[in-house]
């Protein structure tokens, strides 16, 4: 028979708000934390994974047994992000719901500080906070943590990855000995360990599965792309599953916005989710997301932390994350609640070495999966849109009286005609834009040839570059070592591919893998950098070696190729621009009439 949450021994007023919730069984981590922590002062080690029901896991045991006659703070919760600081101290008050004497605040920055204080003078027992903010109210006296009973460092490697190394040490120095450390993570670096084992006593510990295992209901899979095609990928991945509601994973803000912009403007329900936004725009994304008002949501690791959505078909990994660990807390997104999910990663050549240690972390293989192909795609879209006729409601109040003179119109038509007329309205946009699109997994395979065989590594040829123009030379002491130094400062991708060099005296040219021209133009636009004393400019220059003009005529052509794509420098339609120049991509952007714009929602 299984366990119910009566059998965990919790007081009856718990019982009903769980009752009001829905939940009926506990979860692994809620059948091994709330007894154990119930039952003992000793600290306690959480290996479990987001979705697997760890906030009810530490928070029912501290409700329990919480004083709610006494006002004094007994318990400090941290957790990484607003968000999810948000989001447990809602689950708080919903367990709470029959205690109304138990009070729970939860403090983030961001927001009115006094309005915290006041909420903290009220006297609350259990307060929610993010790292930064709680050590500000501390220092302001107005959280005092000398008879905290409890301790909870939620998602403490995201805490660690997010640097809040100093601020989690001055809470730790707030706290009395005596408290309870609870501590829960998905992963368990070093970091980790060591707050472990230097701030905890003989931890027991415990485990929602395997530790870093991933869950059972995730499959993974990778694609393989190059970077000519990783675009298209994604675009086909959305396309072959015409109900995706996916979160897509990227790792900087910048990578981030550039792929929402495209997807939006190539007519997907996608938007971007990053740390640039404001609070309200990341709130209303968020919202949107939540209602599928957006059906693919791209996003930075740390921003998507505090989503609390259960039915994910998939996540998507447009690049994998830096450190491994955290392909973990993405995947595990998706495949929450019982629901099954597919988790893709879409590597290049190089990526591909960071398969194997995930897999070892996930006890899982990756399945390599074949890019869709146009007419996968396309055959998807079709049953997509019958099921969507077939399951269409008919309003017979409002189209009632139009319908005598449509009959009228059709009555040449058969059945059948009528049948195919109505389809292809729909899905003709679809068919033309994948009619003659090329395989991308032979691109692939293309590419890779070409790279080997260039006899330069993994060097893309000067196709796939774009020229800058930069207006330094060997008269500023420029070198190509100092030129590459000068490129790696912008920030723009440690990965990003340098070409040819070209130095002369008083200008010199280089040339960038042409997926970050936009990339390369913003980062030297936004840090203005000096170079010797001089203000460093660069520009676009459509020019290939070998085919130099003079220095002055090179000036102005550079600056009319930049000129000529005036006002239009935003992300999308810059890379855009590269893109359609590229090889791969070509025929299918060239036509420029992606499926999504011409069809009406
Ligand atoms: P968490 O891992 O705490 O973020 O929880 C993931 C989701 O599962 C949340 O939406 C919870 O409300 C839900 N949940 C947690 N425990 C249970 C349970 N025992 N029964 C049903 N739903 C639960």
């Amino acid at each position: 028979m299984s366990i119910t949450f009566s059998d965990l021994g919790l007081k009856e007023p718990i019982n009903k708000a769980l009752v009001d919730l829905g939940y009926v069984t506990p979860t692994l981590i809620q059948q091994k934390a709330v007894p154990q922590i119930i039952s003992s002062k000793e600290d306690l080690k959480a290996f479990a994974q987001t979705g697997t029901g760890k906030t009810a896991a530490f928070s029912l045991p501290i409700v329990e047994q919480a004083d709610e006659n006494s006002k004094v703070t007994q318990a400090i919760i941290l957790s990484p992000t607003r968000e999810l600081a948000v989001q447990i101290g809602k689950n708080i008050e919903d367990f709470t719901k029959y205690i109304p004497k138990l009070n729970v605040t939860t403090v983030y920055g961001g927001a009115n500080i006094e309005q915290q204080i006041k909420q903290l003078r009220k006297g609350v027992q259990i307060v929610v906070g993010t790292p930064g903010r709680t050590v500000d109210l501390i220092r302001r006296r107005a959280l005092k943590l000398d008879n905290v009973n409890w301790l909870v460092l939620d998602e403490a490697d995201e805490m660690l990855n997010m640097g809040f190394k100093e601020e989690l040490d001055k809470v730790l120095e707030a706290t009395p000995d005596t408290k309870q450390t609870l501590l829960f993570s998905a992963t368990f670096p070093r970091e980790v360990e060591a707050i472990a084992r230097n701030y905890m006593h003989n931890p027991v510990e415990i485990t929602s599965g395997e530790k870093n295992q991933g869950s059972d209901n995730v499959t993974h899979e990778y694609y393989n792309v190059t970077e000519k095609t990783r675009y298209e990928a994604l675009k086909r991945v959305a396309d072959v599953n015409p109900n995706i509601y996916a979160i897509v994973f990227c790792r900087t803000r910048r990578e981030t916005q550039l792929i929402a912009d495209q997807l939006i403007q190539d007519g997907y329900n996608a938007d971007a989710l990053h740390g640039d936004l404001s609070q309200n725009q990341r709130d209303s994304v968020m919202e949107k997301f939540r209602k599928k008002n957006i059906q693919m949501l791209v996003a930075t690791d740390v921003a998507a932390r505090g989503l609390d959505v259960n039915n994910l078909t998939h996540v998507i990994n447009h690049k994998l994350p830096d450190q491994i660990e955290n392909y973990n807390h993405r995947s595990g997104r998706t495949g929450r609640a019982g629901n099954k999910g597919v988790s893709i990663a879409l590597v290049n050549r190089k990526e591909r070495g960071k398969l194997s240690p995930i897999e070892r972390i996930l006890k899982k293989k990756f399945v390599q999966t074949p890019i869709p192909t146009g007419k996968e795609i396309c055959e998807k879209q079709l049953f997509h849109l019958i099921d969507k006729i077939e399951q269409s409601e008919v309003n017979s109040a409002e189209i009632d009286s139009f319908l005598p003179s449509i009959y009228e119109k059709l009555s040449s038509f058969s059945r059948e005609e009528l049948i195919q007329k109505f389809v292809s309205l729909e899905f003709n946009s679809f068919l033309s834009y994948y009619e003659n699109a090329p395989d991308l997994n032979k691109i692939n395979d293309r590419g890779r040839d070409r790279d080997s065989s260039s006899g330069r590594g993994s060097r893309m040829s000067s196709d796939n570059m774009t020229r800058f123009f930069i207006n330094l030379g060997r008269k500023d002491r420029l070198n190509p070592a100092k030129l590459m130094g000068l490129i790696n400062e912008q920030g723009i991708d440690k990965n990003v591919e340098i070409g040819a060099i070209d130095i002369l005296d008083t200008f010199s040219f280089f040339e960038i893998d042409n997926n970050y021209e936009a990339f390369t133009l913003e980062a030297f636009e936004k840090s203005r950098p000096e170079f010797n004393g001089r203000n460093v400019n660069i520009e676009i220059t459509k020019e290939r070696k070998g085919r130099r003009r003079s220095s002055s005529s090179r000036r102005r052509s550079g600056g009319s190729d930049r000129s000529s794509g005036g006002g239009n420098r935003g992300f999308g339609r810059t890379i855009n621009k590269s893109n359609n120049n590229s090889s791969g991509q070509s025929s299918e952007r060239r036509r420029n009439n992606n499926p999504r714009k011409n069809r009406r929602r």
